[in-house]
């Protein structure tokens, strides 16, 4: 048997084995039966390499009724191209596989589109109904490959800098990030609701109560948002928290580990340090927060063009009167501002510490020093409407916490799929994912969402009612 008996080898290592006897695994890119001869490009996740049957070789029956896209396991010989043929520059240009043994360890069915070739050009349904097949093409394995990359980078980076990478949960309680939440329905307390995080906010702070002083995640955060091209219901977050530290120390911790993370990479940086714009600055300037910085010609060479935004207002009028955050309720207003905060006064012109990082356009990420006192943030809620109840309702745990001993702290979230895009020039949220949603808000493969049984329903105590409110997409 082919897979017995002799180790495989990966396709990126057969050079080293001209003249021996190897056993590759992997998949069947593509097959050219020229009649006598049968050629191949075999692929594993290392490489791609060519291969030929010739005549009266044993293989030969299999290698006329192996389709494309099978996965094989192959006892060949390494052998040099003869000379003509040789491709240099090319992953295994110099050499070919002559074929002793095809084993077909699972055939492929005909395929709903080529794989080979770049499926940007394929329907997204078609293309996310069969993931796993899209996702063996080349684009797909770069992009996913260089997610990982990246974040490993960035956790080495942290792990080095003494932060904690810490899990927070996935049921939870709503924190507002502006967003509608994901509610999960609780069999144990029948009409009650979990909610999936729109981000770690309230637990990276209370980790800071429980003295961790640098905490990391990369975490999934889950928002009810109108989809775009670049924002899915689901999306994955740098998530980090440090105690002690003032806004520059947030800051320049984050334009460290970007930088030496795309830098190890191979990117370019447009400006170091990154430039930073106030908000006023930057709607004068671009007409909004989030610009391109880049030229052309940066443009050509992929060049990433980072800067940071500063000294937004804290509120925002609403249309029904009274104020809402901008960006996040839990942050501490501009050292100048925390009077006229306490004091609800010119409440328009409340700066907080956010600030958010912007890259090629995209807004990559974005933080804050918080509020730890809890009249601060007691605040904040007052200015936004609050009943003394109603916020003890939503943050009492938090007020409560502030009380045992918090140190000053302040954070950030970078978002993975907007940082990654940046990197490959991907515009779509769905180039940068494993298993995005369609536009529709339907799951790959999978057929979410989907109707529960009449039993799970009765479980928890629901009853849909005929008419939804919003009529499904
Ligand atoms: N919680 C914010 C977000 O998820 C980030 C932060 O302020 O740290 O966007």
């Amino acid at each position: 048997m082919a897979s017995n008996g002799v180790d495989r080898t990966f396709i990126k290592d057969l050079a080293e084995h001209v003249g021996e006897s190897v056993l590759i695994k992997g998949w069947v890119s593509v097959r050219r039966d020229q009649g006598k001869m049968v050629f191949f490009d075999f692929r594993d996740m290392t490489g791609t390499v060519q291969g030929l049957v010739t005549p009266g070789a044993a293989a030969m029956d299999t290698a006329k009724n192996t389709a494309r896209e099978s996965v094989v396991a192959i006892t060949a010989t390494v052998q040099e191209r003869p000379g003509k043929n040789a491709q240099a520059g090319k992953q295994n240009g110099n050499i070919e596989l002559l074929i002793q043994e095809i084993e077909v360890l699972s055939p492929a069915a005909v395929l709903p589109f080529e794989v080979n070739e770049d499926t940007a050009g394929i329907g997204e349904e078609s293309r996310l109904a069969y993931r796993y097949l899209d996702l063996r093409g080349e684009r797909m394995q770069r992009n996913i490959r260089l997610r990982s990359e990246l974040v490993q980078r960035c956790r080495e980076y942290l792990f080095g800098e003494k932060f904690t990478e810490i899990e927070t949960p996935l049921l939870t309680e709503s924190t507002p990030e502006g967003s509608r939440d994901f509610v999960v329905p609780s069999r144990l307390h029948p009409g009650k609701f979990y909610a999936l995080p729109q981000s770690p906010q309230q637990y990276k702070q209370l980790l800071m109560v429980g003295g961790f002083e640098r905490y990391f995640q990369i975490a999934r955060a889950v928002r009810d948002e109108d989809l775009r091209a670049d924002r899915g219901f689901e999306h994955t977050q740098i998530d980090i928290e440090m105690s002690f530290v003032s806004q520059e120390d947030v800051m320049s911790t984050v334009e460290a580990m970007i930088t030496r993370t795309v830098e190890a990479m191979g990117y370019v940086v447009k400006e170091k340090p990154f430039p930073r714009f106030t908000y006023a600055e930057a709607m004068e300037k671009f007409g909004a927060d989030k610009f391109d910085l880049r030229t052309p010609e940066d443009k050509e060479k992929g060049v990433l063009a980072y800067a940071w935004i500063h000294k937004f207002p804290f509120f925002e009028k609403i249309p029904e009167g009274g104020w809402t955050f901008t960006h996040n309720p839990f942050s501490m207003p501009t050292p100048e501002h925390v009077e006229q905060l306490l004091a609800k006064k010119d409440v328009g012109d409340i700066l907080t510490t956010q600030y958010d990082l912007v890259c090629n356009g995209y807004e990559a990420g974005g933080g804050s020093i918080r509020a730890h006192k809890p009249e601060i943030l007691k605040a904040v809620y007052e200015t936004m409407g609050y009943s003394a109840g109603e916020t003890e309702e939503r943050i009492g745990h938090m007020l409560k916490a502030f009380e045992f001993g918090v140190p000053p702290h302040g954070g950030i979230a970078l978002g993975v799929e907007r940082l990654v895009m940046n990197l490959t020039g991907e515009t779509h949220l769905r180039e940068v994912q494993a298993f995005p949603m369609t536009r529709g808000g339907q799951t790959s493969v999978m057929k979410a969402p989907k109707e529960l049984t009449p039993d799970q329903l009765a479980e928890l105590g629901i009853q849909i009612s005929p008419k939804p409110k919003h009529e499904p997409r």
